[in-house]
C-alpha cells in the first residue's frame, strides 16, 4: 500500500466527523461563537429538525469583512494566541475549527456587520468551496444559516434521526445555555413554532421558568450565593429542586463550568447524594448549576466537542457541589421524621380514584399497595396471606415436582415463592433450584406483554379521568408530546392540546390509572426524549416500554406473599419471562449444583 497525503476536500470532511455529528452540534457551536461575540440577543432557527435549515442570528461584535474568509480557515481564532493562554481559557471555542468543519459539510452564508462598519459582507460556502463573497445591508451582529447539513456525506446524512429527535437535541443545547447565560436573550423557533423564549433579565429564575415552566421554577430553591471568579476553591450557584420535585431521569441535572455546559458523571452523583433520604427510591433531582473557578484549574480541551472537562482537583469540586446542594436542601427541608410512614402525597381532584394516587411511594410507605396498583385481576381470596406489614408468611402451597414440569429453552418453570429481599428482589424456588427476580423487571415484562397484546387487538385499555388534568409542559416535553402525539394515543392516552405548552389530560393507559396522571406523562416524556432505549427500536415500541416501565412496580415496594405469587405467576405466561422489554434479565438462576459447588458439598 502506498501513502498519500489525502486531498484537502477529504481531509476536511474528516476533520469535520469530530465537530459535527448532527445538527444540535452545529448549533452548539454556532451558540458558543454568538456568545463568545459578546452578544445579548441569540435567535435560533431551525427547520426539518436541523437538517434543511439551521439559523443562528446575534447582535455580537460582528466579523471585519477583510478577515471573513480567515474565520473559516482551520485552526483560525480571534480568541489564542500563545500556548500558555490555552491552560486558561475563558471564552466557550479556543480551537478555530468550527466554522471550518461545519462549512466543509453543508451549505453555508454568513452575513455580518461590525458596529462600526457601514456595510455588511456576506458570504456563501458549500462544501469549502466560496462560491460568493460581497457587500449587502443588514443590522450589526452576524447571521449564519447552515443549509442541507450533510448535502455532500451521504454516509452521515443516513444515521441523523426523525426531525422530532433531531429538534430535541438543539432543544437541549439551546435551552441550556440560556440557563448559563440569564442575561442574553435566547429564542428558539421551530418550523411552526416558538420552542421557548427567555427574557434575558440576567435572573436565573426567569430563564427556568421559560425553559421549564413558572410551575416548577417556583419549586425550586437557590444555591449558593454571587459568583467570585478567579477564587481556588469553586463556588457553585444555581438553582435545585425541592424535594418535591423529581424526575425518573437524571437529564435535568444540568452543570456548568464557568458558564460552559458540562456533563459529569461524578458531579450528577454529588447532587443525588445530597438528596439522600428526601427523595423516593429511583427518583432522580432536578439542579442548573454553575461551578465557578480559576480557569486554570480545569482543563478545558480534553474532549472532541468540549462537552467534558478534567478537574485538576475533581475532589473538592464534588465536595463543593455536594455541601451546596446539601445546605440548601436541608434548610428548605422540614426535619425529615425516620421510621414514620409519610402521608400520601395528596394530588387531589384528579379522577376518581383520589385515595390511591402514589404509584411511586417511598421505602417508608409500607401500607396500602394495592392489588389494583399492580395491575393485577386477582381477588384477594387469602386474607392472612397479606397482613398489610409486608411481613413474609410461609407459603405452603405444594412444591411442583421437577418431572411435571415442562422446561423449553425460554420458558421459567412453576415456582413457588420464599419471600422477599430488599424491598427489591423476590426469592423463588423451582424444581431446579434457587431464583432471584428482580421484581421491576419482571413487571415490566408482563405489562408490556400485555400492552402489545391490547394494541394487537386495537383494544388498549384506557382509564377516562372524571375530571382531565391540565399539564403545563416544559417546551421540550411540549415538543417530544406533539411530535409523538399519535403514538402516545396509541398506548392508552387521551390528550388534547390546551394552547401553548398546555395540554389536558382526558384519559391515561388503564395500567397508569393509579398514577398521578400529571407526573406520569412528564416523566414518561422526559424518558422518551432522553433517548436511553436502544435508537434501533420503533417509536411505538420505545413509548410501549415507556409507559410500562412508569406503570410498573419499583424497587423499595414491599409485596405481600399473595402479590409476589401473582407476579410470579403472571410472568410464568409471558413468551420472553427472562428478560425485561429493555433486554436486561428479569432473573437469576442458581442452580442445585451451583449451590451444593459453593457449600463444598461435591
Ligand atoms: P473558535 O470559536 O474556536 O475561535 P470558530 O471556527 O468557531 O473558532 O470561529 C472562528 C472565528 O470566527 C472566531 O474566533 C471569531 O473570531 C469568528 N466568529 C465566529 N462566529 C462569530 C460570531 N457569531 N460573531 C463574531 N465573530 C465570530
Ligand atoms: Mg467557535
Amino acid at each position: 500500500m502506498t501513502i498519500r497525503v489525502l486531498p484537502p476536500d477529504v481531509a476536511a470532511k474528516i476533520a469535520a466527523g469530530e465537530v459535527v455529528e448532527r445538527p444540535a452540534s452545529v448549533v452548539k457551536e454556532m451558540v458558543e461563537n454568538a456568545v463568545d461575540a459578546g452578544a445579548s440577543t441569540i435567535r435560533v432557527e431551525i427547520q426539518q429538525g436541523g437538517k434543511r435549515l439551521i439559523r443562528v442570528m446575534d447582535d455580537g461584535c460582528g466579523i471585519p469583512t477583510e478577515q471573513i474568509p480567515l474565520a473559516f480557515a482551520r485552526h483560525a481564532t480571534s480568541k489564542l494566541t500563545s500556548v500558555e493562554e490555552l491552560t486558561k481559557v475563558k471564552t466557550l471555542g479556543f480551537r478555530g475549527e468550527a466554522l471550518a468543519s461545519i462549512s466543509a459539510v453543508s451549505q453555508l452564508t454568513l452575513v455580518s456587520r461590525p458596529i462600526e462598519q457601514e456595510a455588511a459582507s456576506r458570504i456563501r460556502i458549500e462544501g469549502s468551496e466560496q462560491t460568493s463573497f460581497g457587500a449587502t445591508g443588514a443590522p450589526a451582529g452576524t447571521i449564519i444559516t447552515v443549509e442541507n447539513l450533510f448535502y455532500n456525506v451521504p454516509a452521515r446524512l443516513k444515521f441523523l434521526k426523525a426531525d422530532a429527535t433531531e429538534s430535541g437535541h438543539i432543544y437541549r443545547i439551546v435551552s441550556h445555555y440560556a440557563l448559563a447565560y440569564p442575561h442574553i436573550r435566547f429564542s428558539l423557533q421551530t418550523d411552526t413554532r416558538t420552542a421557548f423564549q427567555t427574557n434575558g433579565s440576567g435572573d436565573l429564575f426567569d430563564a427556568l421558568a421559560a425553559v421549564f415552566s413558572l410551575e416548577t421554577a417556583r419549586k425550586m430553591i437557590a444555591v449558593g450565593e454571587e459568583d467570585v471568579l478567579g477564587e481556588a476553591n469553586p463556588s457553585v450557584m444555581g438553582y435545585v429542586g425541592s424535594p418535591s420535585l423529581h424526575r425518573g431521569t437524571r437529564d435535568q441535572i444540568i452543570f456548568f463550568v464557568n458558564r460552559r455546559w458540562i456533563q459529569d458523571r461524578a458531579l450528577n452523583q454529588a447532587v443525588i447524594q445530597a438528596y439522600h433520604t428526601f427523595l423516593p427510591v429511583q427518583r432522580y433531582p432536578i439542579s442548573v448549576l454553575n461551578i465557578m473557578m480559576d480557569p486554570a484549574m480545569v482543563d478545558v480541551n480534553v474532549h472532541p466537542t468540549k462537552a467534558e472537562v478534567k478537574f485538576q482537583d475533581a475532589r473538592s469540586t464534588f465536595r463543593a457541589v455536594q455541601k451546596a446542594v446539601r445546605e440548601a436542601v436541608v434548610a428548605a427541608s422540614p426535619v425529615p421524621s425516620y421510621g414514620n410512614p409519610a402521608p400520601a402525597p395528596n394530588f387531589g381532584g384528579v379522577g376518581g380514584h383520589a385515595g390511591d394516587t402514589a404509584a411511586w411511594r417511598t421505602q417508608n410507605e409500607h401500607r396500602g399497595l394495592g392489588f389494583s396498583q399492580l395491575g393485577f385481576e386477582v381477588q384477594r381470596t387469602s386474607p392472612t396471606a397479606f397482613d398489610g406489614l409486608g411481613h413474609i408468611e410461609h407459603d405452603h402451597a405444594a412444591l411442583t415436582p421437577a418431572s411435571a414440569v415442562p422446561l423449553d429453552e425460554t420458558g421459567i418453570p412453576m415456582m413457588r415463592v420464599v419471600g422477599q429481599v430488599q424491598q427489591m428482589y423476590i426469592i423463588t424456588e423451582g424444581p431446579d433450584g434457587l431464583y432471584l427476580i428482580d421484581q421491576h423487571a419482571a413487571h415490566e415484562r408482563i405489562l408490556y406483554e400485555k400492552l402489545m397484546a391490547q394494541k394487537a387487538e386495537a383494544a388498549v385499555a384506557r382509564q377516562q379521568l372524571l375530571e382531565p388534568a391540565v399539564v403545563d409542559l416544559a417546551p421540550g416535553h411540549a415538543a417530544t408530546l406533539a411530535a409523538e402525539l399519535e403514538v402516545l394515543t396509541a398506548v392508552g392516552f387521551e390528550l388534547e392540546h390546551f394552547g401553548g405548552n398546555t395540554y389536558r389530560i382526558r384519559a391515561v393507559p388503564e395500567m397508569l390509572g393509579h398514577a398521578e396522571p400529571v407526573q406520569a406523562l412528564v416523566d414518561i416524556l422526559a424518558e422518551m426524549a432522553d433517548g436511553a432505549i436502544p435508537l434501533a427500536k420503533e417509536t411505538h415500541e420505545k413509548v410501549a416500554i415507556t409507559v410500562c416501565k412508569r406503570a410498573s412496580i419499583k424497587g423499595g415496594q414491599v409485596l405481600s406473599q399473595e402479590e409476589m405469587r401473582e407476579l410470579i405467576r403472571q410472568l410464568e405466561e409471558t413468551t420472553a419471562p427472562r428478560t425485561c422489554p429493555h433486554g436486561r434479565p428479569t432473573m437469576l438462576h442458581l442452580t442445585p449444583g451451583q449451590l451444593a459447588r459453593e457449600f463444598g458439598r461435591h
